[in-house]
């Protein structure tokens, strides 16, 4: 993914920053820290986050954010939690972008799906409204692109296993087809 994506976002930033869920995790290793393209990795190295803020993942293609203990908590080494904002919040990854969106698999592993993430409370409380619904189909059109589903075929780790805090609101059928191809 060479192309800057800067995806529409449904919940408010005087939401965001009366909440303190984001970007803060309970384990060093949490397999939610951010996963970056190589793309993104590079554009945020660009811009003076610290190269061995990453670490590569297992499709061999994307990185990890390596989380910084701060308090009883761990946090992603772009986050200020002075200020409580994203330091590279317009390069910011689509791993971040499509929050509180969730790209998994299902239980069973035989598609992947989009959900939305209880934890997040904009998305419990709004997700059966009108504009999320419209925003549902929103995260499903781009996320069904051609270019969308190169990149996350390619960086699979993007797609993360089953949570049950995360409700299942489309199957992707095209990334389910690039995980089947890619596997076979
Ligand atoms: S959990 Fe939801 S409301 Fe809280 S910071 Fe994240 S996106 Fe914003
Ligand atoms: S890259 Fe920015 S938005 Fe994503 S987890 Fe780190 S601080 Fe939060």
């Amino acid at each position: 993914m060479n192309q800057l994506i800067q995806l529409d976002q449904i919940v408010p930033s005087k939401v965001c920053f009366s909440c303190d869920v984001c970007c803060r995790f309970l384990e060093p290793d949490s397999f939610l820290a951010p996963i970056f393209t190589q793309t993104e990795m590079k554009r945020a190295i660009a811009t003076g986050v610290n190269p061995n803020h990453f670490q590569s993942t297992t499709d061999g293609k994307s990185a990890q954010a390596k989380l910084i203990p701060r308090g009883d908590m761990y946090i992603c080494p772009c986050f200020n939690p002075e200020t409580s904002e994203c330091t590279i919040y317009p390069i910011r990854p689509l791993d971040c972008q499509i929050y509180p969106f969730a790209l998994m698999y299902n239980q069973d592993r035989t598609q992947v799906v989009l959900g939305v993430d209880m934890i997040c409370p904009y998305g419990e409380t709004e997700m059966q409204t009108g504009a999320f619904q419209r925003y549902i189909d929103y995260m499903v059109d781009y996320l069904e692109t051609d270019s969308a589903v190169e990149t996350v075929a390619a960086n699979w780790q993007l797609i993360g296993p089953y949570q049950e805090t995360v409700v299942i609101v489309r199957t992707l059928e095209k990334l389910t087809l690039a995980r089947i191809k890619n596997r076979c």
